[in-house]
């Protein structure tokens, strides 16, 4: 094959348009890149939620926070807060950011949870920054608390996803992307499988080197032309269904700066604060419960009225087997998908779109950057996968089979090995580049009612006074950084008018 001058993406939705902008932005003077997508058929409408690596990627796309947050109706999202996970009643929050103080040998919990021991009031949750944050609905930027090297705020969004797409859409273009609105009809291979040129329902056929399968859970490329294969998870992972619909805000509530994720009988419900509205979705297993039920389910718990027509999405849990294959690359929903608990999906096209052009290919596709790719993509997935399972597993509700099942069910072997370390010691070890921060991996522990067996021995080199010490000092800088934040819906007015101002 001679040198990859021509890409193709199949797609616009978040995927499609997410990758054309970036590799317009990075290797647009080299590419002639063009994008084909079918308005008739549309984008699943859904991905509102996302998580703090996306704030650096929309830096990188010369997207500021101002202008996504004027474009898209998007507000600030510090962290997701479980509600019915543990037991029915129970609630806590997966913030992002830190907890207390990281000491380098001994993580901050086990000092908070000797201190607690003795008498020590309070919860550990009163040592984030952002849930205190998110709780008294105020928000600022901040890189550390004041007047310390402790770290500050981390924020990601909710945003419309259609919105979004728009805006991403508008860089590309101007970056010198191709668009033609034309559904697929027919793909075209050469004798080695590589796709020749994609077949358009106007008569034209459009030919390229390499293609970007961004069709979402259709995978017309690497699936359905390609037959890559399918690793299901959902004896991990049982939920099959979405049922999504947009709500007015609650009648006099400005939006909370986090997203709710409530479970119930057989799955659990989402609720997206944006600007003007709420985006709603119940997720649930379809062994256990009919599209009736689960609609009427959704519908009678919004937190306002209903405005758009209720969606079901239908869809699987697991990973291609390969995302690359011959000269495809899947990315978004055509490569796999994990049900959307902590907000990954976004966050994994992100990855997967840098992750391609690290291994671009200059005269011809490698055998070694397809295998490298499709292996580090693997191993991200297992990592996220595992981290949601973990929410699953630790539940202790007895109020349905799909619950008790969860509880029983045979684990991931890596979880496993995560369960038994942190239930026998307290640790958690971030395995190298994994998502998500032992901080994040404690909170979900504890918050789900899983208690170490031992404290590390370290914690108790602190006297009783010097943990007390220690612990009202924290709390004093954590109460006082929040209360000189603005509030959320004032963050969010100032930014939309200086966006309306900078034009
Ligand atoms: C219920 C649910 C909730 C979710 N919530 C979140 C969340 O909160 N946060 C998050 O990060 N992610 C979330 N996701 C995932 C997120 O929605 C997707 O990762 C994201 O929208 C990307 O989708 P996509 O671009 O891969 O596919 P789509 O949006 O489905 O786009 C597919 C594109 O392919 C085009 N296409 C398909 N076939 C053809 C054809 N034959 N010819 C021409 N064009 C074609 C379509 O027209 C469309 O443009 C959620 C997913 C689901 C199912």
């Amino acid at each position: 094959m001679a040198e990859v001058k021509k890409v193709l993406i199949l797609g616009g939705g978040t995927a499609g348009w997410l990758s054309a902008a970036l590799l317009a932005k990075l290797m647009g003077s080299r590419l002639d890149i063009t994008l084909v997508e079918s308005t008739h058929i549309g984008t699943v409408g859904v991905g509102e939620a996302t998580i703090p690596p996306i704030v650096a990627f929309n830096q990188a796309l010369g997207i500021d926070e101002k202008t996504l947050m004027a474009r898209t109706s998007a507000t600030i999202k510090l962290g997701i807060q479980f509600e019915n996970w543990g037991q029915v009643g129970d609630s806590y929050m997966h913030a992002f950011g830190s907890l207390g103080k990281a000491f380098p040998f001994c993580d901050f919990h086990h000092i908070f949870h000797a201190a607690k021991e003795q008498g020590h009031p309070g919860s550990i949750w009163d040592y984030s920054l952002n849930y205190q944050a998110a709780k008294a609905e105020r928000f600022k930027p901040m890189v550390h608390i004041p007047g310390t090297q402790l770290p500050g705020t981390q924020h990601a969004y909710h945003f419309d996803a259609s919105l979004y797409a728009q805006l991403l859409r508008e860089r590309a273009e101007a970056l010198g992307v191709t668009r033609i609105d034309a559904k697929v009809s027919e793909v075209s291979q050469h004798d080695n499988g590589d796709i020749r040129a994609l077949v358009l329902d106007n008569g034209t056929e459009v030919e390229a080197d390499l293609f970007i399968d961004c069709s979402g859970l259709r995978a017309l490329l690497i699936e359905q032309t390609l037959g890559v294969g399918f690793e299901d998870w959902s004896h991990w992972l049982p939920c099959d269904r979405a049922i999504a619909v947009q709500s007015e805000l609650p009648e006099g509530h400005s939006p909370k700066p986090y997203t709710r994720a409530i479970a119930r009988e057989y799955g659990w419900q989402w609720q997206i604060p944006l600007q003007h509205r709420m985006g709603n979705g119940l997720v649930y297993c379809s062994r256990h419960m009919s599209e009736e039920q689960a609609m009427t389910q959704l519908l009678e718990n919004l937190p306002g009225k209903a405005i758009t027509e209720p969606r079901v999405i239908q869809f699987r849990t697991g990973q291609r087997r390969k995302q690359w294959q011959n000269n495809v690359v899947a990315i978004g929903l055509s490569s796999g998908f994990l049900e959307p608990l902590e907000s990954t999906s976004i966050h994994l096209i992100q990855t997967a779109i840098i992750r391609l052009i690290k291994h671009f290919p200059h005269q011809q596709i490698s055998t070694a950057a397809r295998d490298s790719y499709n292996q580090q993509f693997s191993t991200e997935m297992a990592q996220i996968r595992d981290f949601i399972i973990l929410h699953y597993a630790l539940n202790q509700r007895q109020d349905s089979a799909f619950w008790r099942h969860c509880q029983s069910m045979e684990l991931p072997q890596s979880l496993s090995q995560k369960l038994a370390l942190f239930t026998q010691t307290g640790t958690v070890f971030r395995q190298q580049d994994e998502l998500f921060s032992e901080v994040a991996w404690q909170q979900v522990l504890l918050g789900q009612n899983c208690w170490p067996q031992q404290r590390h021995p370290l914690a108790e080199q602190f006297s009783d006074e010097q943990r007390s010490e220690l612990l009202a000092s924290l709390r004093t800088l954590i109460e006082r950084s929040v209360a000189q934040m603005p509030s959320h819906q004032e963050y969010i007015d100032t930014m939309v008018a200086s966006a309306k101002e900078a034009g």
